[in-house]
């Protein structure tokens, strides 16, 4: 085996000490060439650099000591097996005792007469005296120099696996060392030298390693230059491979470019019920802005839940079809998608376009044939369906613009299939999630951006308490009061995927016994994802006809639907919910003119995180401040729930804690691209390396 060329991705085995068993362990942490190793950013550090003198310990501090090894002995102790290695150190001011619990193996390590520095805990010893127990030790030898773990700032790692913090800060070291002084830096100069950031060597060595002298608290925070550097690199890297794609994107074509004149606009004016808010009217023009253009839209449409998406959808899917395209419009689920087709349906009523409900699931039926040669042969010209409609096999005669509602859930992945079949239609993603600035530049970062801040006039802001279990009663008399007005109310169940069946058996339970027990006078209907598609729309339609008063439902309700005659949601187990997810679910309510109420209902006592959502929850209901507070609880990696939605795996860069240095890393990317000649060949390996290190994204 010889080391390959860049000294990066030599394979850890070159490493000192690190044999094939080892290796295997550390692959198993993620770690398999050095620049695994060295991207493995320490979670903290420990000032180990001041020495102190031993006869100042005190007990119950931690401390660095240097000094001379006196009597080490292994000592057996009255637990069998369990064995203190002891030993004194002696500096200048005097000496203090050291014990190592349970390390017979020391024995071989340690001896007399050598230099050490310790670093470790100072315990109480009998009366008066003090001990340090089972400290960091370091053999100071006259050849090395240097050390390593001891006496001066150290990284603390995670432990992973059998790999200790100190085993991975001696691998470091080793690995630092196989560093060509002139390696190769991807971050480009300029941006370096504007922003005043290390070499790539340097930060590698300075944030493994840092200088003496350095600020322990600058460290701890992620923000020495050094390691700076490298999260600016990764960001750089990212944004950069965005922004580049994103300009591959201009290069497209679409199949044929949109017009608009004044017989499309009075075909669009005719299916709008209402006047459109600002905000509607505003993002309509953006998204015929891009139509109208030779390379296809990519755009992501955002509004807080009861926003009025779904109209802004419709009228754009209007312009497509008056120019002869075929539109798909996909929901996450099936539900959504016949409420999708019901709705707009009815939206159409008075025009002549043909929708097609296109159903999941592998059936063969006849209809289903007949309808996919239909859609082939360009004579539907609206699709709603789930995202199976680009997954599968369906084709489009001309295929115009893809509408792709509640994007956080699934988005990227279509989109890639798309351009991988070779369409270049229009894409306009719908998103009801807030999406923090710095996220979206994340998950978003190749898409234009409307956003819908206001609600349709006469909404009332959305009443929300929270309530223990004990007083489900007042609870189901205020629900009674509601329906006696005329009202409909949801009562939501948590459906946890480990525990499903279990839930699902109190979901139904809970409806029996509601029916029969709290709401005998009422109708009372279960919803739950398990019903079949046709059982679901059956019990949808009946709740937005009306002819259901309580709907109770696991969380298949919860995006999406719109029945606003609906003016109470109780959440049950309202403590299990996170905070994106309770949003969507108090989105349901306040639909209309009436006055609407969120109840959660919790199971006492709360846990401090879910005493702190609840809380968010009842303080407000502006979405944005919401999703702040949610990325901060649940960290970005859970944000979106699943990788599939575009979030890169970042290796040294945190979304929270480095939020402008996300934006900072875009700005860059930019102007470095804008200067930069395409055909450049530091552009191409740029990209190459973006593709390898953010690979996922790369399909979007
Ligand atoms: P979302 O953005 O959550 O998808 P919808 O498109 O489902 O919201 O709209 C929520 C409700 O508001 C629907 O009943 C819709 O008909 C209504 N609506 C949307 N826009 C307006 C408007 N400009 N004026 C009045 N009602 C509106
Ligand atoms: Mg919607």
């Amino acid at each position: 085996m010889t080391a390959p060329d860049n000294p990066l991705a030599t394979p850890l085995q070159f490493l000192k000490g690190v044999g094939p068993r080892r290796a295997a362990d550390l692959q198993k942490a993620g770690l398999t060439t050095i620049e695994d190793l060295l991207y493995r950013f320490p979670i903290r550090y420990e000032d180990r650099s001041r020495l102190q003198p031993i006869a100042t310990l005190k007990p119950g501090q931690a401390a660095s000591v240097t000094g001379e090894l006196l009597n080490c002995a292994l000592r057996p102790t009255r637990r069998p097996g369990f064995r203190i290695f002891e030993a004194l150190v002696r500096d200048a001011s005097g000496a203090v005792r050291v014990a190592w619990l349970n390390q017979p193996f020391l024995r071989d390590v340690l001896h007399p007469h050598q230099s050490e520095i310790l670093f470790g805990q100072v315990e109480q010893f009998g009366q008066s005296g003090v001990q340090l127990t089972n400290p960091q030790y370091e053999i100071l030898d006259d050849e090395e120099g240097e050390t390593i773990h001891t006496g001066r700032i150290v990284a603390i790692y995670e432990k992973t696996g059998s790999l200790t913090p100190k085993m991975q800060r001696r691998l470091v070291h080793d690995a630092l060392e196989r560093l060509p002084v002139d390696l190769e830096d991807p971050l480009p100069s300029s941006v370096r030298e504007r922003r005043q950031l290390p070499s790539r060597r340097d930060a590698l060595e300075r944030t493994h390693f840092p200088e003496a002298g350095a600020s322990i608290d600058v460290l701890n925070q992620f923000r020495s230059p050094a390691q700076v550097r490298l999260i600016v690199e990764e960001f750089f890297l990212f944004q950069l491979g965005l922004l580049a794609r994103r300009r591959d994107l201009r290069q497209e074509r679409k199949p044929q470019p949109v017009i608009v004149d004044d017989r499309i606009r009075d075909s669009a004016r005719r299916v709008l019920p209402f006047h459109l808010t600002g905000g509607q009217r505003q993002a309509l023009k953006d998204i015929v802005q891009d139509m109208q253009r030779p390379e296809p839209m990519n755009r992501l449409l955002e509004g807080d839940v009861g926003s009025g998406k779904t109209i802004v959808a419709l009228l754009a899917a209007i312009v497509a079809m008056e120019n002869g395209l075929q539109v798909a419009f996909m929901a996450p689920t099936e539900i959504l998608a016949e409420q999708h087709a019901a709705n707009l349906r009815r939206l159409l009523a008075g025009s002549t376009f043909r929708l097609e409900l296109l159903r999941g699931g592998r059936g063969r039926s006849r209809a289903r044939s007949a309808l996919l040669a239909d859609i082939a042969a360009g004579q539907v010209p609206l699709v709603v369906g789930t995202h199976a409609l680009v997954q599968e096999s369906v084709r489009f005669a001309s295929l115009g613009l893809v509408i792709i509602d509640e994007q956080h859930r699934f988005g990227v992945v279509q989109r890639a299939i798309l351009r991988a079949k070779g369409l270049h239609p229009d894409v306009l993603v719908m998103t009801a999630t807030p999406i923090p600035r710095t996220l979206a530049l994340t998950a978003y970062g190749d898409l234009d951006v409307s956003a819908i801040r206001e609600a349709p006039p006469g909404r009332l802001p959305i009443k929300t308490v929270a309530k223990p279990d004990s007083r489900r009663d007042e609870v189901y008399s205020f629900i009674r009061r509601e329906l006696d007005t005329g009202h409909q109310a949801y009562i939501v169940y948590p459906l946890v995927e480990e525990s499903a069946k279990v839930d699902l058996k109190a979901a139904t339970e809970m409806a029996d016994h509601l029916a029969q027990e709290i709401f005998p006078a009422y109708r009372v209907a279960l919803l739950h994802g398990r019903m079949k598609a046709d059982a679901k729309e059956r019990v949808m339609q009946a709740f937005a006809a009306r002819e259901v008063d309580v709907l109770v439902a696991t969380t298949v309700i919860e995006v999406g639907i719109d029945v606003p005659n609906a003016t109470v949601m109780v959440i049950e187990h309202a403590e299990r919910f996170g905070l994106a997810q309770l949003h969507q679910l108090r989105g349901r309510v306040g639909r209309g003119g009436n006055q609407s109420a969120c109840i959660l209902l919790y199971q006492a006592p709360l846990s401090d995180d879910s005493r702190a959502r609840l809380r968010v929850m009842t303080e407000t209901t502006d979405g944005a401040v919401i999703a702040e507070r949610d990325l901060e609880q649940r960290g970005p990696g859970d944000f979106f729930g699943t990788r599939q939605s575009g979030m890169p795996t970042l290796r040294v860069g945190n979304l929270l804690r480095d939020r402008t240095l996300m934006e900072d890393a875009r700005r860059e990317a930019a102007a470095w691209l804008d200067a930069a000649d395409p055909s450049s060949t530091s552009l191409e390996s740029l990209r190459r390396t973006w593709a390898e290190r953010f690979g996922l994204i790369g399909v979007g």
